[in-house]
């Protein structure tokens, strides 16, 4: 990277108004003003000094410069490159962009009433249909908003969780089930949790919602248990990158399962294959449920960051391998070859293998065929409600 450093002495002009936007700089030393004009006579907006930053405004938005910059004193400049300061803001997060944006867009606002000596008004720079020349405020400002009604759903209890059964192949039962939450939009209607389990990811949501997951799956043991199912199903919930950084999984476990009444040991952990990455914390997970009696599955396993080396060295109750082999085994021998080895491999380590994303009865009866033990798919059920699951244990 190279640095430009720009002398200038008093009285000096560094940029006028109505200049193209070409640098910004930041001043080593000397004192410079910031000046515009208010009905013909000159008004100084700031002096700025030493580590100030200054004519960065034109840059970020690309527009001419709405002040004149003069220097007081001697004065020492480093130019900062227009594709630096770019670079940093295309890599921020896009809310804080679109806050800057509008932050800018009221200062100038502000800036030319002054000039003018009107009352400011902030007009939209996105206009009538919401849309920015960019394009990025409008997505930004649909996160916020979405962000804002998913906290609302959460506290109107408007999520939902479903369960998808898990099929015991060879004894031809549903031994357990995966909670999956469901959000229904008022306006766009169904959201996949894939889209609004990443928005929640984003900002610390994420941990609400996994508390309220939790919650209705203990709710939901503690019924069927009620109901005298015998044994009781378990249930895996799915767990996120934030969610084992940042919260005591395994403390909500617990509480859920206090506050409801039930064996903490009916709640499994899903944990994806993206999280091995954070090989250690995954590896203090499991030894501090296995201390409790609680498992830990292995998700997705074979896409993105299959790591055998993660995998000899951390003991997962359970592998569930991704629906994306099973739904090509039958046609593609090497894939069938490929859940052939999983389910052998994962039977040497000592694990339960799930296969997920089971669709057709051909698909089950391969699986059978290579001793897989677990099922679960479209084809044993869907995402359920408690009452469709109550009839799965008999119970109408
Ligand atoms: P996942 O854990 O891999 O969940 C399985 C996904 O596959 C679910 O999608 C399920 O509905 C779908 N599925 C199940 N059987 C079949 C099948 O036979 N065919 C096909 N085509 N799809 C099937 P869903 O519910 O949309 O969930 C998507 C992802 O969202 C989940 O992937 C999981 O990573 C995440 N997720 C869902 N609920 C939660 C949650 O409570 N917490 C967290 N952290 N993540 C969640
Ligand atoms: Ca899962
Ligand atoms: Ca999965």
């Amino acid at each position: 990277m190279h640095t430009k450093r720009l002398q200038f002495s008093p009285g000096d002009v560094v940029f006028r108004e109505g200049d193209p936007p070409t640098s910004a700089y930041l001043v080593e030393s000397g004192k410079v003003e910031i000046l515009t004009h208010q009905d013909g006579v000159p008004l100084v907006l700031s002096i700025l000094g030493a580590g100030d930053l200054l004519g960065e405004m034109a840059v970020i938005d690309d527009a001419p410069r709405t002040a004149t910059a003069r220097a007081l004193t001697e004065v020492r400049l480093i130019e900062v490159d227009r594709a630096q300061i770019n670079e940093r803001i295309e890599a921020s997060d896009p809310i804080v962009r679109a806050l800057l944006k509008g932050q800018l867009n009221r200062y100038r606002t502000a800036l030319n009433a002054l000039r003018s000596g009107e009352a400011p008004v902030v007009v939209s720079s996105s206009g009538e249909h919401g849309l920015d020349a960019d394009g990025y405020d409008d997505s930004a400002v649909a996160k916020i908003r979405l962000e804002t009604q998913l906290r609302d759903a959460l506290t109107s209890r408007t999520l939902e969780v479903r369960f998808q059964p898990i099929y015991e192949i060879r004894e031809q039962r549903i031994s357990g089930y995966e909670a999956l939450v469901r959000w229904t939009h008022p306006v766009r209607g169904a959201i996949s949790p894939a889209e609004f389990i990443a928005l929640a990811e984003e900002t610390s949501l994420i941990l609400p919602v996994g508390e309220y997951v939790l919650d209705r799956v203990a709710e939901t043991l503690a019924r069927l248990d009620q109901l005298g199912v015998a044994p009781l199903p378990f249930v895996a919930v799915n767990m996120s990158g934030r969610q084992l950084a940042e919260t005591d999984m395994l403390g909500a476990v617990q509480r859920a399962s206090q506050r409801h009444g039930v064996d903490p040991r009916n709640i499994k952990i899903e944990v994806t294959e993206s999280l091995m990455l954070d090989f250690e914390r995954v590896g203090e997970l499991i030894a501090r449920c296995e201390a409790l009696g609680i498992k830990v599955a292995l998700d997705d396993f074979g896409t993105g960051y299959s790591n055998l080396g993660h995998l000899h060295k951390l003991q997962f109750s359970t592998v569930k391998i991704d629906q994306g082999f099973v739904r090509q085994m039958l046609d593609a021998p090497r894939c069938h070859a490929i859940v052939s080895a999983i389910v052998q491999m994962v039977h040497a380590l000592d694990s339960d293998i799930v296969a997920e994303g089971v669709e057709t009865d051909a698909q089950l009866q391969a699986l059978d065929a290579l001793n897989c033990r677990y099922a679960q798919g479209y084809l044993i059920g869907r995402p359920q409600t408690f009452d469709e699951m109550r009839r799965n244990h008999g119970l109408d």
